[in-house]
């Protein structure tokens, strides 16, 4: 006969009590539910060798919830210590690891424990966004295509959904975009997203060159022959959306643990069974690994290729004057593969360069938080001078900072989403092209939807982290496709 103290939790302290019982494996732990009671001495029957309690706030009124979750064999067995003493067993359930606290890891964190996939631990090896997250200039595009339609859709439906249910501003805010074309191709196909857009009931508009000056003082309206607006598209601070996401995942109880970084993945007959880290082996039964340019250096410790390789990816600031106002609507000419947008008075001019700077995440100064790399002026030449044409006042702007850090690609430019085939429990979110804002949330769902066994929402075959076999494993290969693939969204343009 064992005893266990139970102690009483007020509803506030609940959820803040379920961080850290894994780091401490021989203590005996008890978790209330979401009525706690002041409750006494409980007697457990020995017969149960539990050695760590963590316990789920989703299933409602027992007297306390026990679970038993540091077995590396799942299924894990959920118990209710109901108000008779007795134990009844509720529910099997999983520990999912979430490797990596970038946009794309906390969305995926959010998600699995919106669907009360089972016990989540999100990991970062240093803070949450520290990587490529917090320099992204944060453009969400809309069109009417694809690839970015349902899931920049559902990123704004996300968006608002964070809002108000965490109370942390994303810093959403709803510009429109200008798309500027000189090529008859590129306006036709302007004028057919212009069509679709219109026939959804979504207030998208051609422009007459004036009409388009008039939205953007800085703009030269001679310097393009169409101008699509569309009304959708906007902006978020990466950050702060990140913020956001980590925060609905706590409020659902995931653990969030920064400065632990996983060094490997521990694999047992051909299924994970857990991430060893810095501070220790945590079991699971499922690791995600959304560890942006990092992923596939922790793969490759279990003999895997990821299909992705990073490039320099790089945007400047301008001093314009006149300033800009915070809703003047951001831009792009995909022709001359360049973008921008407001941003504090200022214009943020970036490009997608035709010739990326090609990284090795394995050469890359350790740790990285918040870090960029020196800028390259002979890079952005061509592409501010192209800028010039459109804004002509850029020529007199001075740069006031350059923003140069690293983004992963993959050689067709499709994100990495889904289980890797020949290790059970095992899955990939990563390598989001240089749209992982705006993919962040699709991508967190489809992963949660995948790893729970739902069927996906949309067609994820595209995005599957195999898809191009062995070749993965040419480094060579992979660097050149990705150098040349660091300009798709560009030419997919939007
Ligand atoms: C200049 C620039 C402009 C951009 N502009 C846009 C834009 O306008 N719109 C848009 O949608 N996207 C944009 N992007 C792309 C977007 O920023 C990225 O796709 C996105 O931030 C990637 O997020 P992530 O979570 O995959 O990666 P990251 O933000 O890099 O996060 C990965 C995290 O994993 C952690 N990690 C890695 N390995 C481990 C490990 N072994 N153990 C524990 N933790 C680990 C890292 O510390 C890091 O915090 C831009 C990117 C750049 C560089």
């Amino acid at each position: 006969m064992v005893t266990i103290v139970v102690i009483a939790l007020p509803d506030s302290l609940f959820a803040r009590s379920m961080i850290g019982p894994a780091s401490r494996p021989d203590d005996w732990q008890v978790r209330l539910g979401r009525r706690p009671r002041a409750v006494t001495l409980l007697d457990v029957l020995s017969m149960f060798s539990f050695r760590t309690w963590t316990a789920y706030d989703r299933i409602v009124s027992p007297l306390a919830i026990i679970r038993r979750p540091n077995t590396t064999s799942p299924p894990y067995v959920t118990y209710i210590l109901q108000t008779n003493g007795s134990l009844r067993e509720v529910r099997m359930s999983r520990r999912i690891v979430v490797v990596g606290g970038g946009v794309v890891g906390c969305s995926v964190a959010w998600h699995l424990a919106d669907a009360g996939a089972g016990e989540i631990i999100l990991l970062d090896r240093e803070q949450l966004g520290s990587g490529t997250t917090w320099h992204s200039a944060g453009n969400i595009t809309w069109q009417p295509t694809p690839s970015h339609d349902s899931s920049v859709l559902y990123a704004l439906d996300t968006i608002a959904r964070l809002e108000r249910e965490t109370g942390q501003n994303t810093g959403w805010l709803q510009t429109g975009r200008l798309s500027l074309a000189q090529d008859p191709n590129q306006i036709r196909r302007y004028e057919s997203y212009h069509r679709d857009a219109t026939i959804r009931g979504i207030a998208s508009r051609m422009l007459s060159p004036e009409e388009a000056g008039r939205l953007n003082p800085l703009l030269n309206p001679e310097s393009a022959s169409a101008f699509w607006l569309n009304p959708l598209s906007g902006r978020v601070n990466p950050a702060d959306l990140t913020a956001a996401y980590a925060r609905g995942a706590r409020q659902r109880g995931v653990r969030i643990v920064e400065n632990c970084r996983a060094t490997e993945l521990e694999i047992q007959s051909g299924r994970i069974v857990g991430v060893s880290t810095s501070t220790g082996l945590i079991a699971a039964d499922a690791v995600v690994v959304a560890g942006g340019m990092w992923s596939r250096l922790l793969l490759e410790t279990s003999g895997i290729a990821l299909p992705q390789w990073s490039v320099e990816h790089f945007y400047v600031i301008a001093d314009v004057t006149p300033r800009l106002v915070a809703s003047t609507p951001s831009f792009v000419m995909s022709e001359h593969r360049v973008y921008g947008r407001e941003e504090a008075g200022g214009m943020l001019v970036g490009a997608f360069d035709e010739n990326a700077k090609t990284i090795d995440a394995a050469a890359m100064p350790d740790p990285f938080a918040f870090t960029l790399f020196e800028p390259d002026w002979d890079k952005l030449a061509p592409y501010f001078q192209s800028a010039m044409e459109i804004f002509p006042f850029l020529a007199d702007a001075p740069i006031r900072r350059f923003i140069n850090g690293p983004e992963s690609f993959t050689p067709d430019g499709s994100p990495l989403i889904g289980p890797w085939p020949d290790v059970q429990g095992l899955f990939l979110c990563t390598a989001m092209n240089s749209e992982g804002v705006t993919w962040s949330a699709m991508a967190g769902r489809l992963t949660a939807e995948l790893v729970t066994d739902v069927k996906p929402s949309f067609d994820t075959s595209h995005c599957a982290p195999a898809r191009f076999g062995r070749q993965a494993a040419d480094i060579d290969w992979l660097k050149r496709q990705i150098s040349q693939h660091a300009t798709e969204p560009a030419r997919r343009s939007d």
